[in-house]
Formats: C-alpha cells, sequence, structure tokens
C-alpha cells in the first residue's frame, strides 16, 4: 500500500528511476530495511539450540567488538548479536541457519571470521557437527532443489509420534491470490466460474470414490452441499452482474459466508467455516490460475504450520504417512492424537518447513525428531532397513504382548493403555493391555455432536467395560479446558487457559455434569473393577469436593468394585501427597501436565516445549514424592503421561517405585519386552542417581 502512495507522487517516482539499491527504495517507502553489510552464514549444531549458555559465549565475543553486530535465523529479522535476551527470543533450533552481519568500516568485519569459527565449535558445548548443505538454500530458493538431492541432509525437530516415514512432501500454507476486481465480459465471467466449480466437484467425487473412511466420505458430501447452495450462487451472480471479475465475486461471497458461520453461537457449526474456506480457496485457485497443490497420490508427508488434535483425528491414515509441523511439542494433544493413530509425526521444526517444495520427498524419524529433504537413495534404503529392523522388534514383542511384564529378578509392573476412543478398547486388549490405565472421556464427549446424556454416556461406558473383559478400568472425569475447548461446553475466553478453568476446576463449577458423568460410570460398571479419577486436583479441598459429589451419588448407585484416586499433574497435589494418600485410593501422575507445571513451560510451545523434559530431576523428585507418600499408606501409583512409553525412562520410573505405567496402545508390546529384559534392583539404583542428577540432559546419558 505504501509503495502504491509513493507511486503516484510524480517527485518520488523520479527518486525511484534514479534509484538502484533494493535497500534506497525500501527506505523511500518507508519499509523496513536489511543493511549491506557484510555477512556469513553458519548452520547452528547445538543439539539444544542456541540456549542460555552457548548464547552468552556469543555475547562475550561479539561484546569484544565496539562495531554493530546483528544476526538473524533462517532469513528472519536481524537483532543485535550483542543483546542475551535478543539471541534467546530468536529461538534458533539445530539445524537452523544464523546469518550474521557487520557494520563497516569497523572491526566488527573481523569479528565474522571468529564468530563463525566458535559457532561451529559449539559455543563451549560438544556438538555433532552439521555438514553446510543446500538444504536451507532450497527452502529459500526453490529453483535450486534439484541440487539438493546430491547432499546429506539432516535437520531437528522435536519427536512427537514414533516411527519412520518418508514420501512426497504434501505443504499446505495460508494461500494468497491475485486477481483483477472488475472484469469485462459478464459471459465469460460467469463460464468460468461455472467451469471452476465443476472441475472442484469432479475432484471431491473423485475424492470420495476413493475414500475407504466414512468420516472423511461425509466431510467431502458436506463440500458438495455446500458447492451446490443456491444461496451464495445467487450472491455470486448479482456480483458478477455488477461487473465484478469471477474471483472477487466469488471469494467476497465465501468469506462472508465464513463469517457469518464464525459468528455462530454452536462452536461445531462455526468450524464449518473453514470447510467453506477451503472450498472457497479450490475454485478461486482454478478462477487465478494458481495450480492447487494437489494431494499427492501416494502416502505423503503433511507439512503445516501446527495440526490441530481434530485436524489430525480427520486424517486418513492410508494417505498421510507422517506429519512434520512448524511448531508444537512432543506433550501437545496433537502428538497424543498422532501417536494413537500411529501416524510418525516430527513437530517444533521451524517455519522453513512450510518452504520445502511440494514435490520434494521428505523422510521423518519420528523417534529422533530428525527429518530429511531429498534424502540419497542410501538413505532411503537405510530407512527402510530401519524401518524393518523396527517393524521385526514390533513383531517379536508383540509375539508376547499378552505375557506379563517381569523383571529379570521376578518384579512385576501393570502395562496398561490411554483410551480416547472408546472403539480403541478391543485394539487395546488385543496389543496385550492389562488394563486401561487413562480413558480421556473428554475425547469420548469429543465424538459426539452434542453433549452426550447420561443415557448415551452409560452406553459408551459399558462398550469400554464390556470390551475389557474384567480388566481394570481408570476413567478420567471430563477434562475440559486448556487446549482441549468443548464446542458445545462454551468458557469464556481467558488470558491463560492452561492455569484456567480447566479439568475438575470446571466440573466442580458445573456440579450437573460431573453428577451426570458419575452417575453413568456407575451405572455402567456392574460390579467390574472401576476406577474414577478426578483431573487437575491442585488443592485438597478440590478432591474433598469432588469426592463428596460421589459420595453423594453412591448412595443411590453403588458400586462393588470401585477406587477413587486423583491424577498428579499440579505441583501443589504432588507435594501435598502425604496428606492425599490417606484419602484417596490411587494416583495416577500425568506427567504431560506435570512437567509444564513445574517447569513454567506450556507443553505446546513452539519454541520452549522441547525443554519441557518429563526425565528432568525436579519432574523426577515429584513422582519420587507421590511413591513414597502413596506406598507408606498402601495405595498404588500409576504413570499415564507420556513418559511412561519413553524407552530411557521406563527403567527409572520403574526404579522410583511405580507400579502402572499407562500408555498409547502401540508402545505396549514394546515396553513389555522393554521390562523383561530389566533388573529391578539395578532399576532402582539408576533411579536414585537420576534424582541425585541436575538436568534432564544428564538423566538421558545416564539412562543410555
Ligand atoms: C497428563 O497431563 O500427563 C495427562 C495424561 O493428561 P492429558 O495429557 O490428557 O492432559
Ligand atoms: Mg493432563
Amino acid at each position: 500500500n505504501r509503495l502504491m502512495d509513493v507511486l503516484f507522487q510524480p517527485q518520488v517516482q523520479q527518486q525511484l528511476d534514479d534509484e538502484q539499491s533494493s535497500n534506497q527504495i525500501a527506505k523511500l517507502v518507508g519499509a523496513e530495511t536489511i543493511p549491506d553489510w557484510p555477512s556469513r552464514n553458519i548452520l547452528l549444531a547445538n543439539a539444544h539450540g542456541l540456549h542460555a549458555r552457548p548464547a552468552t559465549q556469543l555475547v562475550n565475543l561479539t561484546k569484544t567488538f565496539s562495531g554493530d553486530l546483528q544476526v538473524s535465523v533462517d532469513g528472519g529479522s536481524f537483532v543485535s548479536a550483542k543483546s542475551l535476551t535478543k539471541l534467546l527470543s530468536l529461538g534458533c533450533q539445530r539445524g537452523q541457519r544464523l546469518t550474521f552481519i557487520a557494520e563497516p568500516d569497523t572491526d566488527a568485519i573481523l569479528a565474522l571470521d571468529q564468530i563463525v569459527e566458535a559457532v561451529r565449535d559449539g559455543l563451549g558445548e560438544e556438538v555433532e557437527p552439521i555438514e553446510e548443505n543446500l538444504f536451507l538454500n532450497s527452502v529459500l530458493d526453490q529453483d535450486s532443489s534439484a541440487e539438493t538431492e546430491q547432499y546429506e541432509i539432516t535437520h531437528c525437530g522435536i519427536a512427537a509420534s514414533s516411527g519412520l516415514a518418508f514420501g512426497p512432501a504434501h505443504v499446505i500454507k495460508p494461500k494468497k491470490f491475485n486477481y483483477d476486481r472488475y472484469a469485462g465480459s459478464l459471459k465469460e465471467e460467469k463460464e468460468k466460474l461455472e467451469i471452476a466449480i465443476r472441475t472442484v466437484k469432479n475432484t471431491i467425487h473423485q475424492y470420495i470414490s476413493k475414500s475407504a473412511s466414512k468420516d472423511i466420505k461425509q466431510i467431502f458430501l458436506a463440500h458438495l452441499e455446500m458447492l451446490d447452495d443456491p444461496d451464495l450462487i445467487q450472491q455470486v451472480h448479482l456480483a458478477l452482474n455488477h461487473n465484478l471479475s469471477a474471483a472477487a465475486a466469488w471469494h467476497e461471497h465465501i468469506e462472508k459466508a465464513a463469517k457469518a458461520q464464525e459468528g455462530l453461537k454452536d462452536k461445531l457449526l462455526a468450524e464449518r467455516a473453514a470447510d467453506l474456506r477451503d472450498i472457497g480457496d479450490k475454485v478461486l485457485a482454478i478462477l487465478c490460475n494458481e495450480p492447487e497443490v494437489e494431494e499427492p497420490e501416494q502416502p505423503y508427508i503433511l507439512i503445516m504450520h501446527d495440526v490441530g488434535p481434530s485436524d489430525v483425528a480427520r486424517l486418513n491414515k492410508d494417505r498421510v504417512a507422517g506429519i512434520l509441523t512448524s511448531i508444537g511439542g512432543a506433550s501437545a494433544h496433537s502428538a497424543i492424537v498422532a501417536r494413537a493413530l500411529g501416524i510418525p509425526a516430527v513437530v517444533g521444526a521451524g517455519d522453513a518447513v512450510l518452504n520445502i517444495d511440494s514435490h520434494a520427498v521428505v523422510l521423518i524419524n519420528g523417534d529422533t525428531g530428525e527429518f530429511e529433504v531429498n534424502p540419497s537413495p542410501e538413505q532411503i534404503e537405510h530407512a527402510i532397513r530401519e524401518r524393518e529392523v523396527q517393524r521385526l522388534r514390533r513383531e517379536e514383542a508383540e509375539k508376547s504382548a499378552h505375557e506379563p511384564a517381569i523383571t529379570t529378578d521376578q518384579h512385576q509392573i501393570e502395562i496398561a493403555a490411554n483410551v480416547g476412543k472408546i472403539v480403541d478398547t478391543a485394539k487395546a486388549v488385543q496389543n496385550g493391555a492389562e488394563a486401561i490405565g487413562l480413558l480421556r472421556t473428554e475425547l469420548v464427549f469429543m465424538s459426539h455432536n452434542s453433549a452426550p446424556d447420561e443415557l448415551a454416556q452409560e452406553k459408551d461406558y459399558r462398550h469400554v467395560l464390556d470390551a475389557l473383559e474384567g480388566r481394570p478400568l481408570v476413567v478420567r472425569t471430563l477434562d475440559v479446558g486448556g487446549d482441549k475447548p468443548l464446542p458445545y461446553l462454551p468458557i469464556a475466553a481467558e488470558e491463560n487457559p492452561f492455569l484456567g478453568l480447566r479439568g475438575i476446576r470446571l466440573t466442580l463449577r458445573k456440579p450437573t455434569l460431573l453428577r451426570q458423568q458419575l452417575i453413568a460410570l456407575l451405572k455402567s460398571a456392574d460390579n467390574r473393577p472401576l476406577r474414577i479419577m478426578f483431573p487437575m486436583v491442585g488443592r485438597v479441598e478440590e478432591w474433598r469436593a469432588a469426592k463428596g459429589i460421589l459420595d453423594e451419588v453412591l448412595q443411590q448407585y453403588p458400586c462393588e468394585n470401585l477406587e477413587v484416586g486423583i491424577m498428579i499433574e499440579v505441583p501443589s497435589a504432588a507435594l501435598l501427597t502425604p496428606i492425599l494418600a490417606k484419602e484417596v485410593d490411587f494416583f495416577s501422575i500425568g506427567t504431560n501436565d506435570l512437567t509444564q507445571y513445574t517447569m513454567a513451560i506450556d507443553r505446546g510451545h513452539p519454541i520452549l516445549s522441547a525443554e519441557a523434559d518429563g526425565l528432568h530431576p525436579s519432574i523426577l523428585l515429584l513422582i519420587d514424592q507421590t511413591v513414597r507418600a502413596a506406598h507408606a499408606n498402601n495405595k498404588w501409583v500409576g504413570i499415564c503421561g507420556e513418559l511412561a512409553a519413553d524407552p530411557k525412562a521406563v527403567p527409572i520410573l520403574m526404579g522410583l517405585g511405580v507400579d502402572e505405567l499407562s500408555m498409547s496402545i502401540s508402545s505396549i508390546p514394546l515396553v513389555k519386552a522393554q521390562v523383561r529384559h530389566l533388573n529391578y534392583a539395578e532399576c532402582q539404583k539408576l533411579a536414585q542417581k537420576a534424582l541425585l542428577c541436575d538436568s534432564a540432559t544428564a538423566v538421558r546419558e545416564l539412562a543410555e
């Protein structure tokens, strides 16, 4: 807009004609300028990115020069390389490119070589060197993508869902369209619009005929309905009669309809605005001659800024081989859903991934967080071999999945499953689950379009208990809030939803809802082993209030085989376990939230979540305290956070005396197999050493 303004001022036009440098032009139009200073690039190799220690080393070096030194990450904005806070705010991760620029005619010029050398040497840390490669060049300059094939490339995000996957990249990013607002011929514009809509409809029909999933078919059928909406078509035609181009008329009315939809009170209906925009963009892409990025035929790597839990739930597992996102953390709910679906995922890999060429082959490793663009045939071969090794290991583990998990010195631990869909219970049992250790009932609620009443809930819980065939069911009462909003249970917008009305704090304020859920649970139990637990308890009063409501309900619906416990996921509850253990029947430690709240790092934070490691000694100390308090009162303790299936955590958690580990279904056979190779006495020694460590990295090294 600013450029347009200045273009209409003749004297500025003259100046523009005279200027040669893009920076001077940028200055003229008041845009941000990047100094034309000498620069050097280097990939950061530090495993945990440019965190405080290496950043301090860098600042110490840059400050010895008086000239100005600035730095940017992956082509982003430049900040002072002499400011520690600015450096940390860059959030630079391993594999990202640092560009240093130095003020001309000062001693800073001399600094560039020294800085690059110091960064290459790890800024005081031991680093695994990264080969300079053309990945980021290819990302910044798509034309050079062909050259990337010659290079060995490894980049790192956060490992979010186990497994190796490769396939063509399918990059989904916000689209921008250019079109003229007005057009010459009404007849031509009408024809163009008709053809575009017909083409999109044909593609959708093809998707429908190819899709095996009923849910996905339904989404596409709804898209066809939207394209046939007579009101929408009539509005667009009216606009065409006012000389608008087909693209302008279509875009404006789709956007208007989407905005109206967004404004609806019913959240579920409001979310359909995204579908309207989705089909709107498809038609617009044809009208603007913008090639739509076709969904590749073969299974692909889906690349997005972020994938929400509902996006993942809608994914067709046969088409999506793997997921790679710019932001997100390993214990964000989207990662948990990806794990439940068994789709390998790497998250938090930085915005550069959105620039990956849509035809490039991408290889991701959901166990290490590594990903590669245009891997060499050798790398693909290696991945296939590695996948085969994993498959064989899994196959071997599956053979004994129904055997108990007993260490070499005869210590047994219960291995249970985390479930969010009732139909998954049978799968959990097939995979060797000895119990359901966490039924996330808010996910069960989410599978209903409106709040399930008592009867509908009872039916769902009965289904789970039937499939368990006498095995225990640990069920968590509704844990809505945080990053899990429930469309039909609106909560007023909060500044910090993770610190707001979540879990038991919410249901205690909606006692009818809690009572209804408890009744449905008790009625479905038929004296089978039912364990009810309350989420997000932070104060003893909350536990007592919730237990009070349950006791009232129990008078009317008595239950023979019931245990009542709480989740330990708020540090205050962990610290008060000596008191709570006298009153509850069990604890289940939710390490995802316990880590988030202990370390004060949002579990889905794009930059920091990688640092929120559940093996941090502070979390282990809280787990240790919880287990001691429980065992002193003859109560049992489970772990139901993602840490329970982490191979490095398993021996430590066992050594701390945890009685049950509950995890995603696919992890069960592998963890059982691992336990059978462990020695409990050794695990206990290991755990004691881990409690004395000073960092999560040190604990992981110890476990290695
Ligand atoms: C946890 O916080 O560790 C947990 C199991 O609950 P959720 O991940 O559903 O918040
Ligand atoms: Mg939790």
